[in-house]
Protein backbone atom coordinates (compact mmCIF):
# COMPACT_ATOMS: atom_id res chain seq x y z
CA UNK A 1 0.00 0.00 0.00
CA UNK A 2 1.22 3.35 -0.75
CA UNK A 3 0.77 5.91 1.96
CA UNK A 4 1.09 9.72 1.30
CA UNK A 5 1.61 11.34 4.26
CA UNK A 6 0.96 15.10 5.33
CA UNK A 7 2.22 17.43 7.58
CA UNK A 8 0.58 20.67 7.12
CA UNK A 9 1.87 23.30 8.81
CA UNK A 10 0.68 27.29 8.85
CA UNK A 11 3.22 28.41 6.31
CA UNK A 12 4.26 25.18 5.17
CA UNK A 13 3.32 21.80 3.27
CA UNK A 14 5.23 18.69 4.09
CA UNK A 15 4.92 15.15 2.94
CA UNK A 16 5.99 12.09 1.99
CA UNK A 17 5.33 8.90 -0.11
CA UNK A 18 5.82 5.53 1.39
CA UNK A 19 5.14 1.83 0.38
CA UNK A 20 4.24 0.24 4.05
CA UNK A 21 5.05 -3.07 3.12
CA UNK A 22 8.24 -2.87 1.67
CA UNK A 23 9.13 0.27 4.30
CA UNK A 24 10.54 2.57 1.43
CA UNK A 25 9.98 6.60 0.86
CA UNK A 26 8.69 6.90 -2.58
CA UNK A 27 9.40 10.73 -2.54
CA UNK A 28 9.28 13.28 -0.40
CA UNK A 29 9.44 17.34 -0.06
CA UNK A 30 8.11 20.35 1.19
CA UNK A 31 5.87 23.78 0.11
CA UNK A 32 7.45 26.51 2.27
CA UNK A 33 6.52 29.85 2.87
CA UNK A 34 2.88 28.99 1.06
CA UNK A 35 0.78 31.90 0.52
CA UNK A 36 3.95 34.46 0.51
CA UNK A 37 5.78 36.05 -2.64
CA UNK A 38 8.96 33.93 -1.61
CA UNK A 39 7.22 30.30 -2.15
CA UNK A 40 9.23 27.42 -3.16
CA UNK A 41 8.65 23.65 -3.61
CA UNK A 42 11.59 21.16 -2.51
CA UNK A 43 10.55 18.05 -4.04
CA UNK A 44 12.77 14.53 -4.21
CA UNK A 45 15.03 11.97 -2.36
CA UNK A 46 18.18 13.13 -0.94
CA UNK A 47 21.08 12.74 -3.36
CA UNK A 48 18.34 13.72 -6.11
CA UNK A 49 16.74 17.01 -4.64
CA UNK A 50 15.20 19.87 -6.76
CA UNK A 51 14.09 23.44 -5.61
CA UNK A 52 11.28 24.43 -7.66
CA UNK A 53 10.54 28.29 -7.23
CA UNK A 54 6.76 28.09 -7.55
CA UNK A 55 3.39 30.41 -6.90
CA UNK A 56 1.34 28.81 -4.20
CA UNK A 57 -1.54 31.02 -2.83
CA UNK A 58 -2.76 28.40 -0.02
CA UNK A 59 -2.43 25.07 0.82
CA UNK A 60 -4.90 24.20 -1.51
CA UNK A 61 -2.35 25.09 -4.68
CA UNK A 62 0.51 23.79 -2.46
CA UNK A 63 -1.03 21.00 -2.67
CA UNK A 64 -2.37 20.52 -6.68
CA UNK A 65 1.87 21.46 -7.17
CA UNK A 66 2.86 18.17 -4.73
CA UNK A 67 0.06 15.92 -6.33
CA UNK A 68 1.56 16.95 -10.19
CA UNK A 69 5.12 16.34 -8.75
CA UNK A 70 4.06 13.16 -7.83
CA UNK A 71 2.61 11.95 -10.68
CA UNK A 72 4.29 13.79 -14.03
CA UNK A 73 7.70 14.61 -15.39
CA UNK A 74 11.21 14.07 -14.11
CA UNK A 75 10.26 13.76 -10.38
CA UNK A 76 7.25 11.32 -10.75
CA UNK A 77 7.16 8.47 -8.12
CA UNK A 78 3.92 7.02 -9.35
CA UNK A 79 2.15 7.42 -12.64
CA UNK A 80 -1.55 8.69 -11.74
CA UNK A 81 -3.10 9.27 -8.32
CA UNK A 82 -4.78 5.31 -8.63
CA UNK A 83 -1.26 4.46 -6.99
CA UNK A 84 -2.08 6.18 -4.21
CA UNK A 85 -3.76 3.98 -1.79
CA UNK A 86 -4.46 6.42 0.96
CA UNK A 87 -3.49 9.37 2.94
CA UNK A 88 -2.45 9.84 6.54
CA UNK A 89 -2.53 13.53 8.31
CA UNK A 90 -0.01 14.67 11.36
CA UNK A 91 -2.64 16.53 13.77
CA UNK A 92 -1.06 18.05 16.37
CA UNK A 93 -3.95 18.14 19.04
CA UNK A 94 -6.12 15.67 19.41
CA UNK A 95 -7.33 16.93 22.88
CA UNK A 96 -9.62 14.70 25.13
CA UNK A 97 -10.99 13.09 22.15
CA UNK A 98 -8.94 10.74 20.10
CA UNK A 99 -6.75 8.32 21.85
CA UNK A 100 -5.51 6.79 18.65
CA UNK A 101 -5.21 7.48 14.96
CA UNK A 102 -8.77 7.56 13.47
CA UNK A 103 -10.35 7.27 9.94
CA UNK A 104 -11.30 11.20 8.98
CA UNK A 105 -15.16 11.80 8.36
CA UNK A 106 -16.71 14.71 8.79
CA UNK A 107 -17.23 14.49 12.88
CA UNK A 108 -13.42 14.06 13.24
CA UNK A 109 -13.28 17.55 10.97
CA UNK A 110 -15.35 18.80 13.33
CA UNK A 111 -13.99 17.82 16.69
CA UNK A 112 -10.30 18.88 14.85
CA UNK A 113 -12.04 22.24 14.02
CA UNK A 114 -13.41 22.48 17.56
CA UNK A 115 -9.84 21.83 18.80
CA UNK A 116 -8.05 24.63 16.68
CA UNK A 117 -8.51 26.88 19.76
CA UNK A 118 -6.17 25.00 22.01
CA UNK A 119 -3.82 24.75 18.73
CA UNK A 120 -4.78 27.63 16.25
CA UNK A 121 -1.99 27.35 13.85
CA UNK A 122 -1.14 23.76 13.98
CA UNK A 123 -4.82 22.46 13.68
CA UNK A 124 -6.00 25.13 11.71
CA UNK A 125 -3.59 23.87 9.00
CA UNK A 126 -3.79 20.44 9.42
CA UNK A 127 -7.64 21.03 8.24
CA UNK A 128 -6.08 22.97 5.49
CA UNK A 129 -4.29 19.74 4.36
CA UNK A 130 -7.22 17.62 5.05
CA UNK A 131 -9.51 19.80 2.79
CA UNK A 132 -7.20 19.77 0.43
CA UNK A 133 -6.89 16.10 -0.52
CA UNK A 134 -10.31 15.91 -0.19
CA UNK A 135 -10.53 18.53 -2.79
CA UNK A 136 -7.80 16.79 -5.35
CA UNK A 137 -8.46 13.27 -4.61
CA UNK A 138 -12.06 12.92 -3.30
CA UNK A 139 -12.95 9.57 -2.07
CA UNK A 140 -9.47 8.59 -0.91
CA UNK A 141 -9.47 7.07 2.90
CA UNK A 142 -7.53 9.88 5.14
CA UNK A 143 -6.83 9.16 8.55
CA UNK A 144 -5.86 11.18 11.47
CA UNK A 145 -2.57 10.64 13.14
CA UNK A 146 -2.29 12.89 16.42
CA UNK A 147 0.58 14.31 18.05
CA UNK A 148 -0.92 14.30 21.31
CA UNK A 149 -2.84 10.86 21.49
CA UNK A 150 -0.29 8.70 22.83
CA UNK A 151 -0.46 10.85 26.20
CA UNK A 152 -4.04 10.14 27.16
CA UNK A 153 -3.02 7.34 29.12
CA UNK A 154 -1.77 9.81 31.50
CA UNK A 155 -3.20 9.63 34.67
CA UNK A 156 -5.06 12.64 36.34
CA UNK A 157 -1.91 13.78 38.72
CA UNK A 158 0.13 13.75 36.07
CA UNK A 159 -1.87 15.92 33.73
CA UNK A 160 -3.80 18.18 35.60
CA UNK A 161 -2.53 21.83 36.31
CA UNK A 162 -2.79 23.04 39.94
CA UNK A 163 -4.76 26.03 39.18
CA UNK A 164 -8.80 26.45 40.07
CA UNK A 165 -10.39 23.76 39.11
CA UNK A 166 -12.43 25.99 36.72
CA UNK A 167 -10.67 26.49 34.30
CA UNK A 168 -10.09 23.12 33.76
CA UNK A 169 -13.70 22.62 33.13
CA UNK A 170 -13.88 25.32 31.10
CA UNK A 171 -11.17 25.67 29.17
CA UNK A 172 -9.86 22.04 28.78
CA UNK A 173 -6.94 23.40 30.54
CA UNK A 174 -4.40 20.34 31.29
CA UNK A 175 -1.62 18.35 29.60
CA UNK A 176 -1.80 17.04 26.41
CA UNK A 177 1.84 16.32 25.17
CA UNK A 178 3.28 16.63 21.86
CA UNK A 179 5.90 14.45 19.68
CA UNK A 180 3.71 11.31 20.77
CA UNK A 181 4.07 10.15 17.23
CA UNK A 182 7.59 9.78 18.04
CA UNK A 183 7.65 9.09 21.49
CA UNK A 184 5.52 5.83 20.49
CA UNK A 185 8.13 4.80 17.71
CA UNK A 186 11.37 5.06 19.68
CA UNK A 187 9.69 3.17 22.85
CA UNK A 188 8.45 0.39 20.46
CA UNK A 189 11.73 -0.08 18.52
CA UNK A 190 13.63 0.21 21.95
CA UNK A 191 11.73 -2.72 22.99
CA UNK A 192 11.73 -4.59 19.52
CA UNK A 193 15.90 -3.94 19.62
CA UNK A 194 16.21 -5.09 23.65
CA UNK A 195 14.00 -8.14 22.26
CA UNK A 196 11.74 -8.01 25.22
CA UNK A 197 7.98 -6.93 25.60
CA UNK A 198 7.31 -2.89 25.65
CA UNK A 199 4.85 -4.57 28.50
CA UNK A 200 8.15 -5.36 30.39
CA UNK A 201 9.95 -2.53 30.44
CA UNK A 202 10.26 0.91 32.05
CA UNK A 203 11.36 3.46 29.55
CA UNK A 204 12.31 7.20 29.58
CA UNK A 205 12.19 8.76 26.19
CA UNK A 206 13.86 11.69 25.23
CA UNK A 207 12.79 13.65 21.59
CA UNK A 208 15.29 16.06 21.85
CA UNK A 209 15.86 18.53 18.48
CA UNK A 210 15.20 21.53 17.78
CA UNK A 211 11.43 20.79 19.72
CA UNK A 212 12.38 18.91 22.63
CA UNK A 213 9.95 16.59 25.08
CA UNK A 214 10.84 13.57 27.41
CA UNK A 215 8.09 11.00 28.34
CA UNK A 216 7.99 8.50 31.08
CA UNK A 217 6.56 5.01 29.37
CA UNK A 218 5.85 2.64 32.34
CA UNK A 219 4.73 -1.26 31.01
CA UNK A 220 4.09 0.39 27.80
CA UNK A 221 1.95 3.12 28.87
CA UNK A 222 2.89 6.58 29.12
CA UNK A 223 2.40 8.22 32.30
CA UNK A 224 3.74 11.29 31.62
CA UNK A 225 5.40 13.70 29.57
CA UNK A 226 7.02 17.00 29.74
CA UNK A 227 5.61 19.39 27.10
CA UNK A 228 1.33 20.45 28.66
CA UNK A 229 -1.12 22.17 27.03
CA UNK A 230 1.30 23.36 24.13
CA UNK A 231 4.66 22.40 23.07
CA UNK A 232 5.81 25.88 24.85
CA UNK A 233 6.32 23.42 28.31
CA UNK A 234 8.99 21.37 30.17
CA UNK A 235 12.07 21.25 28.50
CA UNK A 236 14.83 24.43 27.51
CA UNK A 237 14.42 24.14 23.35
CA UNK A 238 16.04 25.75 20.40
CA UNK A 239 13.91 28.63 20.81
CA UNK A 240 11.57 27.59 23.53
CA UNK A 241 12.03 28.42 26.92
CA UNK A 242 10.15 25.58 28.48
CA UNK A 243 9.13 25.39 32.03
CA UNK A 244 10.05 28.66 33.80
CA UNK A 245 8.68 30.46 36.43
CA UNK A 246 5.05 31.88 35.35
CA UNK A 247 5.56 35.02 37.42
CA UNK A 248 7.94 35.97 34.53
CA UNK A 249 5.07 36.36 32.44
CA UNK A 250 3.45 39.12 34.21
CA UNK A 251 6.28 40.40 35.02
CA UNK A 252 8.44 40.93 31.49
CA UNK A 253 4.37 42.47 29.90
CA UNK A 254 4.56 45.06 32.77
CA UNK A 255 7.82 45.80 32.38
CA UNK A 256 8.45 45.68 28.81
CA UNK A 257 5.36 46.60 28.17
CA UNK A 258 4.20 43.99 26.18
CA UNK A 259 0.99 41.78 25.12
CA UNK A 260 0.43 38.62 25.69
CA UNK A 261 0.80 37.49 22.42
CA UNK A 262 3.68 39.35 22.25
CA UNK A 263 5.58 37.57 25.26
CA UNK A 264 4.40 33.97 24.06
CA UNK A 265 6.30 34.93 20.83
CA UNK A 266 9.84 35.70 23.13
CA UNK A 267 9.13 32.48 24.64
CA UNK A 268 8.39 30.30 21.77
CA UNK A 269 10.63 31.98 18.92
CA UNK A 270 13.37 34.33 21.21
CA UNK A 271 14.17 31.61 23.95
CA UNK A 272 16.19 28.96 24.69
CA UNK A 273 19.27 27.93 23.36
CA UNK A 274 18.56 30.90 21.06
CA UNK A 275 17.54 33.10 23.49
CA UNK A 276 20.89 32.35 26.15
CA UNK A 277 23.64 32.34 23.89
CA UNK A 278 22.39 34.96 21.49
CA UNK A 279 24.03 33.06 18.75
CA UNK A 280 21.96 30.60 17.40
CA UNK A 281 18.89 28.09 18.21
CA UNK A 282 21.08 25.50 16.13
CA UNK A 283 23.00 23.19 18.44
CA UNK A 284 25.78 22.66 16.28
CA UNK A 285 26.48 26.61 15.87
CA UNK A 286 26.04 27.07 19.81
CA UNK A 287 28.54 23.97 20.27
CA UNK A 288 31.17 25.79 17.52
CA UNK A 289 31.12 28.94 19.69
CA UNK A 290 30.99 27.12 23.70
CA UNK A 291 34.70 25.40 21.87
CA UNK A 292 35.91 29.30 21.01
CA UNK A 293 35.27 30.38 24.60
CA UNK A 294 31.85 32.16 24.39
CA UNK A 295 30.68 31.96 27.91
CA UNK A 296 26.81 32.47 27.02
CA UNK A 297 26.98 29.83 24.44
CA UNK A 298 28.57 27.40 27.33
CA UNK A 299 26.09 28.72 29.51
CA UNK A 300 23.25 27.66 27.07
CA UNK A 301 25.09 23.83 26.49
CA UNK A 302 25.19 23.67 30.40
CA UNK A 303 21.39 24.47 31.11
CA UNK A 304 20.26 22.51 28.27
CA UNK A 305 21.60 19.05 29.28
CA UNK A 306 20.54 19.87 32.86
CA UNK A 307 17.52 20.64 32.09
CA UNK A 308 16.95 16.78 30.63
CA UNK A 309 18.96 15.73 33.44
CA UNK A 310 16.64 16.89 35.70
CA UNK A 311 13.58 15.29 34.02
CA UNK A 312 15.62 11.85 33.83
CA UNK A 313 15.46 12.31 37.22
CA UNK A 314 11.93 12.86 38.00
CA UNK A 315 10.45 10.18 35.94
CA UNK A 316 12.74 7.55 37.50
CA UNK A 317 10.88 8.68 40.69
CA UNK A 318 7.74 8.76 38.68
CA UNK A 319 8.02 4.94 37.64
CA UNK A 320 10.33 3.40 40.73
CA UNK A 321 13.53 2.79 38.34
CA UNK A 322 13.62 2.59 34.68
CA UNK A 323 15.43 0.16 31.95
CA UNK A 324 16.52 2.04 29.46
CA UNK A 325 16.72 5.72 28.34
CA UNK A 326 16.50 6.23 24.65
CA UNK A 327 17.09 9.36 22.30
CA UNK A 328 16.28 10.37 19.47
CA UNK A 329 15.86 13.82 17.21
CA UNK A 330 18.43 15.87 15.61
CA UNK A 331 20.49 16.59 18.66
CA UNK A 332 19.85 12.82 20.57
CA UNK A 333 20.82 11.30 17.74
CA UNK A 334 23.80 13.23 16.53
CA UNK A 335 25.39 15.27 19.47
CA UNK A 336 27.75 12.60 21.78
CA UNK A 337 29.30 16.24 23.37
CA UNK A 338 25.59 17.00 24.64
CA UNK A 339 24.89 13.02 25.33
CA UNK A 340 27.98 13.21 27.31
CA UNK A 341 26.73 15.61 29.49
CA UNK A 342 23.38 14.75 30.31
CA UNK A 343 24.57 11.32 31.09
CA UNK A 344 27.74 12.51 33.50
CA UNK A 345 27.28 11.63 37.22
CA UNK A 346 24.48 9.20 36.86
CA UNK A 347 26.57 6.67 37.55
CA UNK A 348 25.53 6.30 41.23
CA UNK A 349 21.58 5.86 39.66
CA UNK A 350 23.23 2.83 37.34
CA UNK A 351 23.43 4.91 34.53
CA UNK A 352 26.95 4.65 32.88
CA UNK A 353 27.47 5.66 29.44
CA UNK A 354 30.39 4.18 27.01
CA UNK A 355 32.15 7.06 26.30
CA UNK A 356 33.92 5.26 22.82
CA UNK A 357 30.53 3.81 21.97
CA UNK A 358 29.02 7.19 22.36
CA UNK A 359 31.11 8.93 20.04
CA UNK A 360 30.69 6.12 17.07
CA UNK A 361 27.99 6.91 14.45
CA UNK A 362 25.16 5.03 12.86
CA UNK A 363 21.78 3.59 13.44
CA UNK A 364 19.88 1.98 16.22
CA UNK A 365 22.16 1.40 18.97
CA UNK A 366 23.38 1.06 22.58
CA UNK A 367 25.99 3.58 24.04
CA UNK A 368 26.19 2.43 27.50
CA UNK A 369 28.88 0.57 28.99
CA UNK A 370 28.27 -3.51 29.50
CA UNK A 371 28.06 -3.15 33.32
CA UNK A 372 25.52 -0.13 33.28
CA UNK A 373 22.05 -1.38 35.06
CA UNK A 374 20.31 1.18 33.01
CA UNK A 375 20.40 0.87 28.87
CA UNK A 376 21.39 4.23 27.34
CA UNK A 377 20.13 3.66 23.42
CA UNK A 378 19.63 5.98 20.31
CA UNK A 379 16.92 5.39 18.22
CA UNK A 380 16.20 7.33 15.06
CA UNK A 381 12.89 8.58 14.93
CA UNK A 382 10.42 8.00 12.31
CA UNK A 383 7.42 9.30 12.68
CA UNK A 384 6.32 9.52 8.67
CA UNK A 385 6.47 5.81 8.99
CA UNK A 386 4.29 5.47 11.83
CA UNK A 387 1.74 7.82 10.08
CA UNK A 388 2.13 5.25 6.90
CA UNK A 389 1.49 2.33 9.27
CA UNK A 390 -1.41 3.54 10.95
CA UNK A 391 -3.17 4.30 7.29
CA UNK A 392 -2.35 1.05 6.80
CA UNK A 393 -3.71 -0.85 9.65
CA UNK A 394 -6.89 1.59 9.79
CA UNK A 395 -7.68 1.51 6.34
CA UNK A 396 -7.10 -2.33 6.61
CA UNK A 397 -9.19 -2.64 9.58
CA UNK A 398 -12.06 -0.54 8.30
CA UNK A 399 -12.69 -0.41 4.52
CA UNK A 400 -10.54 -3.49 3.32
CA UNK A 401 -12.48 -5.32 5.51
CA UNK A 402 -15.54 -4.20 4.92
CA UNK A 403 -15.28 -3.99 1.10
CA UNK A 404 -14.78 0.03 0.98
CA UNK A 405 -13.48 1.74 -2.06
CA UNK A 406 -10.04 0.33 -0.84
CA UNK A 407 -8.86 -2.49 -2.70
CA UNK A 408 -5.96 -4.16 -1.55
P1 LIG B 1 13.07 19.43 14.65
O1 LIG B 1 12.59 19.49 16.07
O2 LIG B 1 12.95 20.74 13.92
O3 LIG B 1 12.58 18.23 13.88
P2 LIG B 1 15.65 18.12 14.46
O4 LIG B 1 15.26 16.84 15.08
O5 LIG B 1 15.97 18.15 13.02
O6 LIG B 1 14.63 19.27 14.80
O7 LIG B 1 16.92 18.65 15.28
C1 LIG B 1 17.53 19.88 14.98
C2 LIG B 1 18.64 20.10 15.98
O8 LIG B 1 19.58 19.02 15.88
C3 LIG B 1 19.42 21.38 15.71
O9 LIG B 1 19.63 22.07 16.93
C4 LIG B 1 20.74 20.87 15.20
O10 LIG B 1 21.79 21.71 15.54
C5 LIG B 1 20.89 19.56 15.93
N1 LIG B 1 21.88 18.72 15.27
C6 LIG B 1 21.76 18.05 14.10
N2 LIG B 1 22.93 17.42 13.81
C7 LIG B 1 23.79 17.69 14.82
C8 LIG B 1 25.15 17.35 15.12
N3 LIG B 1 25.85 16.57 14.29
N4 LIG B 1 25.69 17.84 16.24
C9 LIG B 1 24.97 18.63 17.07
N5 LIG B 1 23.70 18.97 16.85
C10 LIG B 1 23.12 18.52 15.76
Amino acid sequence: MNVLVINAGSSSLKYRLLNVERQEVLAKGICERVGSQEAFHKHGLDDNERVIDAQMADHDEAMALVLESLTHGPTAAVSSLDEIDAIGHRIVQGGKYFDRSVLIDDDVIAKIDELAELAPLHNGAALMGIRACQKHMPGKPMVAVFDTSFFQTLPPKAYMYPLPYELYEKYAIRKYGAHGTSHRYISERAASFLDEPLEDLKLITCHIGNGCSMSAIDHGVAVDTSMGLTPLDGLMMGTRCGAIDPAIVPFVMEHENLTGAEVNDLMNKKSGLLGISGISNDLRSVREASENGDERAMLAYDMYSNSIKKYIGQYIAVMGGVDAIVLTAGVGENCDKMRRMIFSGLQPLGIKIDLEKNKERGGERLISTDDSEVQIMIIPTDEEYMIARDTFDIVHEKIGVEGGVFVD
